[in-house]
């Protein structure tokens, strides 16, 4: 499991992740859900280790990420994807892959002069690899096609696809619906599913409560830097005070 424990995190004087514990179990889909400005990116962005927390501990499978750097915790099997992905542009879709995986060996000159085969082996592999996930993604017939001439939501499925040539235990997933048509959301969900079929665990950051309900258990739900409730769809959405932390969040 992934387990926080008692990590807070402020911007100055407002503490945007209070003194949370959590344990995300890998056989999970976990929502994080919460009213605006609740603290589920911050926690993103700690458990990620994208920002370090003041105090407490991050562990991943009992093993501490806390003073990993970002690419050190992706390297021990913790992915998350973005709220708006970051590709890069200019690559086409299928070279997004290949800079995702473990090493680009045919860039290391020496290991390229003295190693041909292996190095040519290794790349061929990558690239069946790239594009078996392409293909799973539904992404397979823009392979060649630059990755900025995608939509928002093929671009969530390039970001999933990327993190997928790791072999993540554990994917957080901050906001996979927004911005997605129906169409895609669909695809975007069924392969969320087959991904958790396979043994890997979500964290999914999401505001559409249909989508939460319909694939995602246990549901925690965050306000003003806390866990607010934790449990199933029917246990939270009959808890007063999460109607109380949404309601004060109107306008
Ligand atoms: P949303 O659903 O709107 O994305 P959230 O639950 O992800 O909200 P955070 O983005 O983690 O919440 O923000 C938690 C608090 O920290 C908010 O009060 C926010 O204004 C504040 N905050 C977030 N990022 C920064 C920053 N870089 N500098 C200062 N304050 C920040």
């Amino acid at each position: 499991m992934l387990e926080a424990r008692h990590i807070s995190f402020g911007y100055d004087a407002l503490k945007a992740v209070d003194d949370v514990s959590l344990a995300f179990a890998f056989d999970r889909i976990t929502a994080l859900i919460g009213p605006n400005g609740a603290g589920k990116t911050t926690l993103f962005n700690l458990l990620a280790g994208a920002l370090k927390p003041q105090s407490g501990e991050i562990l991943l499978a009992g093993e501490a990420l806390t003073p990993l750097p970002p690419h050190a915790i992706f390297q021990r099997g913790l992915a998350r994807t973005f709220q708006i992905p970051r590709p890069f542009g200019q690559l086409s879709v299928l070279e997004n892959l290949l800079v995702a995986a473990d090493e680009t060996p045919g860039e290391r000159f020496y290991d390229g002069w003295l190693r041909g085969g292996a190095v040519k082996r290794r790349e061929r592999q990558l690239t069946e690899r790239a594009r078996e996930l392409l293909d799973f993604v539904t992404l397979d017939h823009l392979a060649d096609e630059p990755a900025r001439t995608l939509s928002g939501g093929q671009q969530k499925l390039l970001e999933l696809a990327r993190i997928l040539m790791k072999e993540p235990r554990m994917i957080l997933l901050d906001e996979p619906a927004a911005g997605v048509n129906p169409a895609l959301l669909q695809v975007i969900v069924e392969r969320i599913e087959k991904i958790h079929a396979r043994g890997i665990g979500f964290v999914i950051i999401e505001h559409n409560i249909d989508l939460v309900t319909r694939i995602c258990d246990p549901i925690v739900v965050m306000a003003e830097g806390r866990v607010l409730v934790e449990g199933s769809a029917e246990t939270v959405r009959n808890d007063p005070r999460v109607i109380d932390a949404y309601l004060g969040d109107a306008p």
